[in-house]
């Protein structure tokens, strides 16, 4: 279907007044330094990102307000106030306190999304304790990994989890000091070497004077995705506070008063920078679901738990998408007003999609775990153009630079001034949620800084009213006859077709063209994958895309390869199709 090329704002799709309307005027008045300012501080010039999540708020009007709001399913919901988040904090900070577990120390959290990881997360920052949330559902080999290369001193877990997955692995871990087990039953835990979360609490005091952190001491550990290979531990400082405060404001357009909902989990760096921080920062009501997906259930959670702002990812939107809009029309949205989503290319059909179905666009924002903090979104302050992934938010100098050849290090490169040019994305290095470091891996950090850029590995374009449009990653660009062909371009194109949920496409080695491009399509309920259907939707990409683009092979697939953190693991498309060893797998989503 042919549609407008932007989708203008209109006074339903802004029923609060957003925080910004003028992006060029916010863009030139904005500075960090006074970006700072909305926080409160540390004395001394000290900040520390669980002292402004919390306390600043536990001090002042918001004291007695919902901070978390916990949902299970066959559970009550349990509430957090802001004062309560307080003492739980404290006490964890004390707990640390009394194991002699010190600022700079690494602390692992390995648990669903229970209240125990969030207190255990922010008291830990507000103890200086350097903190890495895990997915819940690693298994033993990625734990132990990721525990060594950080030199985990403190793990916090479940019983259950530990029993299976962490003590037939825990002599691996010499780092690890104290194993903390948090009950999933209630009651307490007996197991041998490891210590009780709730009885540490239970006699641990609620007051605690927040350990002084600076801007530049390290706050958090996270590893990227492992889309494109082995998971990079991206160090990140407690100064990024700011930017988590920013971009809240700016590209997820958070008020105090909104119930906000962010799908990620804490494993990923959106589930703590948008599902912990800064929802905290900017003193809303956050809803932490402990279940995975489930569109009747997410729809019913939109519904009854009148969520405003809801932010998720590309891959759920298509998820909803497959199971049709008869299933969100049997529900209603009393209270949302805003949708960002993140994490992988948001299909023009899904912008579409929310706005049709849903009633709203969806705003694609884009960053890494090595930015900490979104960079380029699209948000309230300006139309939508679907399928770009918008604007550099305030404080955030972007451009497409093209990579010299240099021989050794370090990387050199020109910036490319035109617009529609394909080139990688850079950003001025300097923001303050910028990560600080690979851990143990210098040489691969400076690869990606020349001349006071840092360089993303991503390929995009801008166009001439600024907006940015996503080509693919540097790795996955497919070079054909000649032509360098972006897989998000020709997934798109197949994601228009009635049958298609969902698209991932290759480069498979060719001796004639160099590459020709693969489609591996899942498809919608009700469609049947037969050679009839193949052969319409390989004519649907032709007539869109022309030949040189279109794929020249298609196979039908059940699940599409992802990570946990919902991307489409290309590489693994392309392993399997060659034959090759499929490499790290450790965050797969069907590996556990
Ligand atoms: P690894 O670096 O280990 O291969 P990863 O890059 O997938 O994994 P993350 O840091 O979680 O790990 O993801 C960042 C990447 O996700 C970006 O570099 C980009 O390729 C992709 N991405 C995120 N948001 C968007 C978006 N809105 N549009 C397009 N791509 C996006
Ligand atoms: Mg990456």
């Amino acid at each position: 279907m042919d549609r407008p090329s932007v989708i203008h704002k209109t006074s339903s799709d802004l029923c609060v007044l957003p925080n910004w309307t003028d992006y060029d005027q916010e863009c030139s008045h904005f500075s960090w330094d006074v970006a700072r300012q909305a926080l409160q501080g540390l004395p001394g010039g000290g900040l520390n990102m669980g002292f402004e999540a919390v306390d600043r708020h536990a001090d002042g009007a918001l004291r007695d307000h919902i901070a978390l709001r916990f949902v299970a399913r066959g559970m009550p919901a349990q509430e957090m106030s802001f004062v309560q988040l307080q003492r739980e904090t404290n006490r964890f900070a004390n707990v640390l306190q009394n194991l002699g577990v010190v600022k700079g120390d690494h602390l692992f959290v390995l648990a669903g999304r229970i209240p125990e990881l969030y207190i255990s997360v922010l008291g830990a920052l507000k103890n200086g304790t350097v903190v890495t949330p895990m997915f819940s559902a690693f298994g033993p080999e990625p734990i132990a990994t990721r525990i060594n290369l950080g030199a985990g001193q403190v793990l916090v877990t479940t019983d259950l989890l530990y029993k299976r997955k962490v003590k037939q692995i825990r002599e691996q871990m010499p780092s690890l000091r104290y194993v903390l087990l948090v009950a999933e039953g209630g009651g307490s835990t007996s197991e041998p070497v490891t210590l009780d979360w709730r009885q540490l609490m239970d006699s641990a005091s609620e007051t605690f004077c927040t350990v002084s952190t600076l801007p530049e001491d390290p706050a958090l550990l996270h590893f990227t995705s492992g889309t494109t290979g082995a998971p990079k531990a991206a160090i990140h400082v407690h100064g990024a506070v700011v930017a988590h405060y920013a971009t809240g404001r700016y590209a997820i357009d958070l008020h105090p008063q909104d119930r906000y909902w962010c799908t990620a989990d804490p494993g990923w760096v959106t589930g703590t920078s948008y599902g912990i921080i800064a929802p905290l920062l900017h003193g809303v009501t956050s809803l932490i679901d402990r279940e995975e997906f489930d569109a009747e259930r997410w729809y019913s959670l939109l519904e009854e738990e009148r969520i405003s702002v809801w932010y998720t990812a590309p891959t759920a939107i298509r998820m909803l998408m497959k199971y049709g809009a008869s299933l969100a029309q049997q529900h209603s949205r009393p209270a949302l007003r805003f949708i960002a989503s993140v994490g992988e290319p948001l299909n023009p059909e899904a912008v579409w999609w929310g706005k049709e179905v849903l009633g709203l666009p969806i705003h694609d924002n884009w960053w890494q775990t090595e930015t900490g903090g979104i960079m380029i979104a699209n948000t309230p302050a300006f139309d939508i153009k679907p399928g770009s992934m918008g604007r550099p938010v305030p404080g955030i100098e972007a451009m497409i630079v093209e990579r010299l050849e240099s021989e050794g290090e370090p990387p050199r490169v020109r910036i490319v001034d035109r617009p529609n040019v394909d080139g990688e994305l850079a950003l001025k290095a300097g923001w303050p949620s910028m990560f600080r470091g690979y851990l143990n891996n210098e040489a691969r950090y400076q690869k990606c800084f020349a001349d006071g850029l840092y360089l993303t590995g991503d390929l995009a374009r801008r166009d001439a009213d600024g907006y940015y449009w996503f080509v693919g990653r540097a790795d996955d660009v497919i070079k054909s006859a000649g032509h360098l062909i972006g897989p998000f371009e020709v997934e798109n194109v197949l994601m228009e077709h009635p049958a298609v949920a969902e698209a991932g496409v290759i480069g498979k080695p060719d001796a004639v063209v160099g590459e020709v491009v693969k489609a591996f399509i899942s498809l919608k309920h009700g469609y049947v994958g037969d050679e009839a259907l193949r052969l319409d939707i390989l004519a649907h990409a032709r007539k869109r895309l022309g030949a040189v683009v279109a794929p020249k092979e298609m196979t039908f697939i059940v699940t599409m390869p992802r990570t946990r953190s919902g991307k489409i693991m290309r590489r693994l498309l392309k392993a399997r199709e060659l034959g090759l060893p499929e490499g790290d797998t450790s965050t797969l989503e069907t590996s556990a």
